[in-house]
């Protein structure tokens, strides 16, 4: 009989868990808070250590139709304009075997669900509240009190993660002092010079601007990192009418970025908290529970890697499930676990660094501006992550080169 494994949430890590583990033969049951998949947020990047996975799941011509490929990441400097560094990601596929693709969350969730094939229970509308971990099987239990019984648990609810508090109680994501605010223009509507085919990084004092196509380049994707302290939950979009706080972070930029800015009439935002970078694989595995995503590993967006991670955590599921022989659902979560959490700590790590990189002032500006000068496309094509991750497992247990740590 095969085995049954429960998953807390429906964003880019429970959908990407229960792919994973469906093709490892494992029948999974989906709780998720929502009444339907969140159509919500704006473009992610994926980088070809995420698309080689989703290419071994069989995602590859979804990827094609959905995505957009962009040709090359260019880095400014949002005072005067230049272009400081420049990193070529049409060679991804060349030299790591998947592209870099742009895609728009919603149709990356679509491409998901499309690949589950009606696999698995979904139960929808359930805010799970929580876990009862037993000797030889996990229950959860919904706010209303409904409950769900599986061998084993995946807990993939998010940054603000109840399952999470269940389990380790180590209290709420920090707030980072920084706001993302988000915008979606019809390419239409950008300025000329503008529309472009790469994704372009702009690095101001205390603030970032980063924009792509998405939507087969009929769309351009802005998101706007400001510093501003903020109370409110971190776990959804708000919106943001019109755009004050924007229009200020950047009023001492070049043209291009006020007219990007400009150029938006609504934004949305969304409050930035974190946590510290894992220490143990007891911050992703403990007994028959898994965390995963961003409930395991929140980090900053600023490497642009949170969804990619979750992926490769579910990659890194469905490997130690097809590699656990009689071994208990316990060891198998603990594979995962051993396998992943230095390499996503140093994610993280990285991630808080980008961002005191992107927002720099004074000599960091300078050193920066400096090394991306001199060796930009060097910094701005990290192989260890890239070329690192979990091998892709296909369905039938077939190509596997080890659970590697990318290290
Ligand atoms: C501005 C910004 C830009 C980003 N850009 C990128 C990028 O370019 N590339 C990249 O890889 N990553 C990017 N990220 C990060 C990425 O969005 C996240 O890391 C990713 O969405 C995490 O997925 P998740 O499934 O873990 O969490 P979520 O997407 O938050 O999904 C959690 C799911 O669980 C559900 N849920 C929550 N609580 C409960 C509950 N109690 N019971 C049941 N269900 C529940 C939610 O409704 C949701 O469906 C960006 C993030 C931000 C904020």
């Amino acid at each position: 009989m095969s085995s049954t494994i429960l998953i807390s949430g429906a964003g880019i890590a429970g959908l990407s868990a229960a792919l994973a583990l469906s093709r490892a033969g494992v029948w999974v049951k989906v709780v998720e808070r929502e009444n339907a998949l969140v159509s919500e947020g704006a473009g992610v990047q994926l980088g070809p250590n995420v698309t080689r996975i989703l290419r071994a799941w069989g995602l590859g011509s979804g990827l094609r139709d959905k995505g957009f490929f962009p040709k090359f990441l260019c880095a400014h400097d949002a005072r005067d304009g230049r272009v400081l560094g420049q990193s070529d990601l049409a060679q991804a596929l060349q030299h790591y075997g998947a592209p870099h693709v742009c895609i728009h969350r919603a149709d990356l969730q679509a491409l998901l669900w499309q690949g589950l094939q009606g696999q698995g229970q979904w139960h929808w509308g359930h805010t799970l509240q929580t876990v009862h971990p037993a000797d030889t099987h996990v229950m959860v239990r919904s706010a209303s009190g409904q409950a769900w019984q599986g061998d084993g648990l995946v807990v993939a609810d998010g940054i603000g993660s109840k399952l999470r508090q269940a389990v380790s109680g180590d209290g709420p994501a920090t707030p980072t002092g920084h706001v993302a605010l988000r915008a979606l223009l019809p390419m239409t509507e950008v300025p000329r010079q503008w529309r472009t085919t790469n994704v372009h990084v702009w690095m101001g004092e205390r603030f970032h601007l980063v924009h792509y196509p998405v939507r087969d380049g009929q769309w351009l994707n802005l998101v706007l990192v400001i510093h501003r302290r903020d109370s409110r939950e971190t776990d959804h979009w708000s919106w943001l009418g019109e755009g004050l706080w924007a229009q200020q972070a950047v009023s001492d930029s070049c043209a291009a970025v006020c007219d990007l800015i400009g150029a938006v009439a609504q934004w949305r935002y969304w409050v930035l908290a974190d946590r510290a970078p894992m220490r143990s694989a007891t911050d992703m595995a403990v007994g028959r529970i898994a965390m995963i995503g961003d409930a395991a590993h929140p980090m900053r967006p600023y490497f642009a890697q949170g969804a990619g991670m979750a992926i490769e955590d579910a990659a890194a599921l469905q490997w130690a499930w097809q590699h656990r022989g009689d071994q208990g659902v316990d060891l198998a979560w603990r594979a995962m676990a051993d396998s992943r959490w230095r390499r996503v700590a140093q994610v993280q790590a990285q991630s808080r660094r980008n961002g005191l990189v992107f927002h720099s002032t004074g000599w960091l500006r300078w050193g920066r501006n400096a090394a991306l000068q001199t060796l930009g496309s060097r910094l701005m094509n990290p192989a260890w992550l890239y070329g690192g991750g979990p091998r892709p497992v296909d369905g039938g247990g077939g190509v596997h080169d080890g659970p590697v740590t990318g290290r």
